[in-house]
């Protein structure tokens, strides 16, 4: 044949490989695992560089990489949840706690990070320099603007900071021995721009904004100016330029009331937490939550496994969707309950029909590599949710021990008994996932283990994300909506992979190797 006509040949004879929809055919293969299943190469005219992550976790929150952590004790505390926002994905704040504990979580992410502080911590002339050592142990700042009435909204009188407390010995004299009095101001109404660029000008660390009569507005730190240049992907709200964080709850009615001291303290996802979200308690929760706060927080409901499920808690108003059951590392619900769906499957399932009304979902369980992050999204998730990957950080809580001479962390299930038995006095968190809040007999659907360290998520998300943007490079896709466009349309094409590929496609016939993963 003329090798002229390759390209008519192929159009003739059809593509290699499955689509979508013909790889999780549910006649055929039974339920499929990420593992089960290799996405097909396709072509690259373009550098993985270029390769766009940007999606959504919910209907109104967008983040420029799909990488969420687990609402787990030993995940996800207000550290992790800063740092994975500061680099671009988002952390969800567990629930194993005090409502103000959670609260409190919330309020630290919501304040690492602004643009303008609408409603900056100020004092009067008269507190003493032992009130802002409190305000900087409490808060972790010291930049204080002084007004006449020791309120926001009064007139500006000077600004203390830590240059004119550190060298004073006398924590009870006045500020007003101590404070500058000739402070550089704006005038309330300039943009963030002019705003920093009267920083940059001005080298001080702080600038006050103020109304036509001197009252004070909001302020300006640099030290958000240099944040901002140092982590150019951080999840941000776009007008607060507050990092973006999500926390978890259950259904119950004290729920109600610990959710309201997360929506004050600044919360943007609410994710409902619950191993089988498909329940009238979380139905009613989700349209308590729309009648009370309205578009002020998304709901991540969940968690899903099939269309059914899905069905009812878009129909009741969730602005995403949380998919998997059973399929994490800590879990035995599979075992113990036989309910739940291999993850591949899960994730196609809900995700095709959840597309159809706008809604994202999130693969939540079972991401062991970058390779499975990567088929969680060709499956149609818009994020992954990851717990054991995350667990050996050093941003993860809890700190480190050493087992047989490896450096480890724990790490275990929120339907764990050692988890459910944090909360006895309660009853609140991690049991009413489970639904045994009330049970005499404790069953439990987790396990507790420990997972060895890898070092800061400040090197291990980059990986995460480079390591994505090369695998859709190598199908040929530069970002994650033409991903799930060129599924839809079969263009992107997927292959089974039996046993003997799976063993195949991993290291083998070696005597000896050390798998390290990047540098
Ligand atoms: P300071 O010099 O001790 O005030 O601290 P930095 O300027 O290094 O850090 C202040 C950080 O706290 C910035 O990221 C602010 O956005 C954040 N922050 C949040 N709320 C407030 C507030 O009410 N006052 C001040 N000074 N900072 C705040
Ligand atoms: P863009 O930079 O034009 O895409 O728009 P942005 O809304 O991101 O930024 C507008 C201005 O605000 C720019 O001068 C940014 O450097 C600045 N900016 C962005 N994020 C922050 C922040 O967290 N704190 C401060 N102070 N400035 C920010
Ligand atoms: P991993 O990323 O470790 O595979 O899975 C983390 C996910 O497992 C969590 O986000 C959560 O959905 C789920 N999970 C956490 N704790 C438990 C548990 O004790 N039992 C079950 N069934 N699932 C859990």
């Amino acid at each position: 044949m003329d090798p002229s006509l390759a390209l008519q040949e192929l159009e003739k004879t059809g593509s290699d490989g499955l689509t979508g929809h013909e790889l999780i055919d549910l006649k055929v293969t039974g339920g499929l695992t990420y593992n089960d299943f290799l996405i097909l190469p396709g072509y690259i005219n373009f550098p993985a560089d270029n390769v766009s992550l940007e999606t959504k976790v919910t209907r109104n929150i967008t983040l420029k990489t799909p990488l969420i952590s687990s609402p787990m004790d030993t995940v996800t505390e207000a550290e992790m949840a800063i740092t994975m926002a500061l680099l671009g994905g988002m952390g969800i704040l567990h629930n194993n706690c005090t409502p103000d504990e959670q609260a409190a979580m919330v309020r630290k992410v919501k304040t690492f990070e602004n643009g303008f502080i609408t409603d900056p911590v100020v004092l009067s002339a008269k507190h003493k320099i032992s009130d802002v050592l409190a305000i900087k142990n409490k808060l972790g700042f010291a930049g204080i603007p002084i007004t006449d009435s020791g309120l926001p909204g009064g007139k500006l009188i000077g600004i203390v900071t830590n240059r004119d407390i550190g060298f004073c010995e006398d924590e009870s004299a006045e500020l007003e021995t101590v404070m500058t009095r000739e402070v550089v101001t704006a005038r309330h109404g300039i943009t963030l721009a002019e705003a920093n660029r009267i920083l940059r000008e001005s080298k001080k660390g702080k600038l006050p904004l103020v109304d036509a009569e001197g009252n004070l507005v909001s302020l300006v730190a640099r030290s958000d100016l240099l944040k901002n240049r140092d982590y150019p992907w951080a999840s941000k709200h776009p007008m607060t330029k507050q990092l973006l964080v999500g926390a978890a709850v259950g259904t119950r009615a004290a729920d109600r009331d610990r959710l309201a001291k997360l929506v004050d303290a600044g919360l943007d996802v609410v994710v409902i937490d619950s191993s089988q979200g498909n329940s009238s308690f979380q139905i009613d929760m989700i349209k308590h939550i729309k009648e009370t706060y309205g578009t002020k927080v998304d709901i991540l409901a969940g968690n899903v496994v099939t269309r059914n499920q899905a069905a009812n808690l878009i129909a009741a108003g969730a602005d995403g969707l949380r998919i998997g059951m059973g399929s994490g590392s800590i879990c035995i619900t599979q075992e113990v309950m036989a309910v739940g769906r291999p993850q591949g499957t899960a994730v196609f399932q809900v995700s095709q029909f959840a597309r159809k009304f706008g809604i994202p979902t999130v693969a939540d369980g079972g991401i062991g590599n970058v390779g499975h992050i990567a088929k969680a999204l060709a499956l149609g998730s818009s994020c992954v949710m990851m717990g054991s990957l995350l667990a050996g950080t050093s941003e993860a809580p809890g700190e480190y021990f050493f087992l047989d001479g490896k450096r480890l962390k724990k790490y275990r299930g929120m339907g764990s008994l050692d988890a459910m038995e944090r909360n006895d006095s309660d009853n609140s968190g991690s049991q009413a996932r489970y639904f045994s809040e009330s049970d005499k007999v404790k069953v439990a659907q987790g396990v507790t283990g420990a997972v060895v360290d890898k070092g800061s998520i400040k090197q291990f998300i980059p990986y995460l994300i480079t390591g994505l943007q090369h695998s859709l490079q190598d199908m040929g896709v530069p970002s994650l909506p033409e991903l799930w466009t060129l599924v839809n349309d079969g263009t992107v094409r997927f292959e089974r992979r039996s046993a003997a590929a799976q063993l195949e496609g991993g290291v083998h016939d070696l005597f000896s190797f050390e798998k390290r993963l990047y540098k």
